[in-house]
């Protein structure tokens, strides 16, 4: 009996490449890794054209597709743990449907877990084809999360990767609603190896990625994975607080000696307005937590299916 393994693609208004991805994995899985079984699992993110008619049309004619129809768009990360937590093999792959992640990477992935490593990722080498400001604040990304969260991510690392079922199911434990995957991969350890890729420009649609998204997605990662923001509030209040204590004995003494004739208005309203915006700041920061911590005592489901087949 054949080791089953099931391909996990979130679809968020992917029709053209619903069959595209289907028949490069065909292709793979009739050449060069004969020994697995696929399932194929689209996910159906709330998509807003006929993703889910495209995926119907093909699982008339194939056993080994199935699909979870998601009740609204639950964003790629939710969509991956819908499939994750629903699929039942002994591996189990992560891809985009967009043609992106190479089904021919496939075998290396299979080979590197036969060699001893518990998942395989694959990792870009290059980022030609993107905007110079978005690597620029990417490589930035990498950089400042690597240095402030114990998680470390591997810069260029995609989410494109096939795992045993013991990285999944340590995975899909993890039952957070604010989910980095890309930190949550990271954490459950395990040995991982990565191999580098030249990127590939997606095949048809858009990216659902605008500069705003991705750079929420930055935060949300960095607040998920550190308190280091916090630590750094912390460090501001306390070095405005000396800063202000040590002005304060000058002022004491100053008057002492010199008297007090007012003045200093201007400097002080200045003052006020410094401190009151650092507070503010801080307060922010504090508050992005809590607004963390208040998402997930609800104890929302991560997902809803409409549908699974
Ligand atoms: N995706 C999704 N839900 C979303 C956004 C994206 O399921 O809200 C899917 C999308 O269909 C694709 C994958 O996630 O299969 C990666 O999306 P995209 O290509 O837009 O991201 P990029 O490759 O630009 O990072
Ligand atoms: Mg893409």
């Amino acid at each position: 009996m054949p080791q089953s393994v099931a391909i996990i693609i979130p679809c968020h208004n992917e029709s053209e490449n619903v069959p595209l991805i289907y028949q490069a994995l065909m292709k793979t899985f009739q050449t060069d890794l004969t020994q697995l079984q696929p399932q194929i699992w689209y996910v159906n993110d709330g998509s807003t054209d006929d993703t889910l008619a495209q995926v119907q049309h093909l699982q008339d004619s194939d056993a080994q597709v199935h699909y979870i129809d998601l009740s609204r768009s639950f964003g790629k990360e939710a969509a991956m743990y819908a499939g994750l937590v629903t699929a039942k093999a002994d591996y189990y792959a992560v891809m985009d449907a967009d043609l992106q992640d190479p089904p021919a990477m496939l075998p290396d992935m299979y080979a590197a877990l036969q060699e001893g490593y518990d998942m395989a990722g694959a990792q870009r080498t290059d980022r030609s084809g993107e905007a110079p400001v978005r690597s620029f604040f990417s490589n930035l990304f990498y950089k400042f999360i690597n240095r402030v969260s114990q998680t470390q991510i591997v810069p260029g690392a995609r989410d494109f990767r096939l795992m045993t079922r013991q990285v999944v199911d340590a995975i899909v434990h993890m039952t957070e609603r604010n989910r980095f995957s890309k930190g949550l991969f990271s954490w459950v350890g395990f040995k991982t190896k990565y191999l580098p890729y030249q990127n590939i420009e997606r095949q048809h649609g858009e990216t659902s990625w605008s500069f705003t998204g991705l750079l929420r997605y930055a935060i949300d990662g960095i607040i998920d994975f550190s308190d280091a923001p916090l630590t750094f509030v912390s460090m501001i209040g306390i070095i405005s607080f000396l800063g202000a204590f040590a002005a304060l004995i000058f002022i004491v003494i100053r008057a002492a000696l010199y008297g007090d004739p007012t003045a200093g208005w201007p400097s002080m309203v200045s003052i006020f307005l410094m401190i009151g915006g650092i507070q503010l700041f801080a307060l922010g920061i504090v508050g992005r937590y809590i607004g963390r911590i208040y998402i997930e005592t609800k104890q929302r489901p991560i997902f809803i299916a409409r549908k699974i087949k």
